[in-house]
């Protein structure tokens, strides 16, 4: 068996009405033609959608194979795991999207076919005058009052909303209404889950003429009626004075570097994934660098990564707890 080494995927693109260009624009990414690119998913297992390794001996090994084949390498103290838990994608909504929920792992099991919940956080990469995200409900909005206003077509009245900035990030947990309005480019981290139910479209129609279908029941009964608004997490300080951690949640940790100087990374038996935000770090023995848009997974059984940046370097380094 190959022993692990820092793995690079192949990108998998995902076209929408709502998308655009700006994962080349801003991202760098190496787009074909076409004027709706939506999401660029880094790293994902999750059945026919595989990560598939762009790097080294391993190459065209996907993500599914090396989580079941070399688990403990790979996950180290998070093994053993069905599937690999995590997914973190970018995501350019030139449109705002639908108003949508996910559902936790209890209510996920429950599906035919099951599926995970789907707690996810978002880090705000880029963003236009005005643009907004709106995420929870606002207070006093129940069950009747959402379900007056869906009738009425006027559901955004319930939604809280606001502003956000570059560097922003928001975690919205499984049952949090949510929308990410046009403008907006950000990186996404999420349990590996595909299941959406989808409340309000904004009276749109589709390419078609119709309505996109809505799943208003579904969306309604995993809603969390409790929390009300949600708003940009507050990063936390670490013991690293380049590290500030962005969101820390039951199902996945999310940290912040910000670097001009070798820093080592990993190195503590789980498993991260690094996503370039701003500039670029080379990593050792390495001719490459990791840039502006570029993850790479780092497996559990490597000793402490040093990573070089060139000039001012953002990056966002993803674990589970
Ligand atoms: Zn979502």
């Amino acid at each position: 068996m190959e022993s692990l080494y820092p793995l690079r995927f192949e990108p998998i693109y995902r076209c929408h009405l709502w998308g655009g260009r700006r994962l080349e624009a801003v991202l760098h990414k190496p787009l074909g033609p076409g004027n709706d690119f939506a999401e660029s998913w880094e790293i994902v297992d999750h059945g026919a959608e595989q990560s598939v390794v762009l790097n080294g001996p391993l190459a065209g090994t996907t993500l599914h194979e090396l989580t079941t084949q070399q688990g403990p390498a790979l996950l180290g103290r998070h093994h053993p795991q069905p599937s690999f838990p995590l997914l973190l994608k970018f995501l350019d909504a030139q449109k705002t999207l639908s108003v949508q929920v996910h559902p936790n792992d209890q209510q996920g099991a429950r599906l035919q076919p099951p599926d995970y919940g789907k707690t996810e956080a978002w880090y705000v990469i880029a963003v236009e005058p005005g643009s907004l995200i709106y995420a929870g409900l606002k207070r006093g909005f129940d069950l009747p009052a959402l379900k007056r206003e869906l009738s009425r077509g006027t559901a955004e009245l319930c939604l809280h909303h606001f502003e956000p900035r570059p560097g922003d990030c928001v975690l919205v947990p499984a049952g949090i209404v949510h929308a990410i309005g046009a403008g907006i480019v950000l990186a996404e981290i999420q349990q590996s889950s595909d299941t959406t139910f989808r409340l309000y479209d904004w009276n749109r129609l589709g390419p078609d003429g119709q309505p996109r279908a809505l799943h208003i029941d579904a969306a309604l009964a995993v809603t969390d009626f409790e929390r009300g608004p949600v708003n940009p997490t507050t990063p936390q300080s670490t013991q690293r004075p380049h590290v500030s951690q962005l969101v820390e949640c039951e199902k996945f940790v999310w940290d912040r570097w910000q670097f001009d100087a070798p820093q080592a990374a990993g190195g503590d038996h789980r498993c991260h994934i690094l996503a370039v935000i701003e500039g670029e770090v080379s990593l050792p023995g390495e001719t490459e660098a990791l840039r502006t848009g570029q993850t790479v997974l780092l497996p559990a059984s490597l000793p402490p990564t040093i990573l070089t940046p060139r000039g001012q370097t953002t990056l966002l380094d993803a674990y589970l707890p």
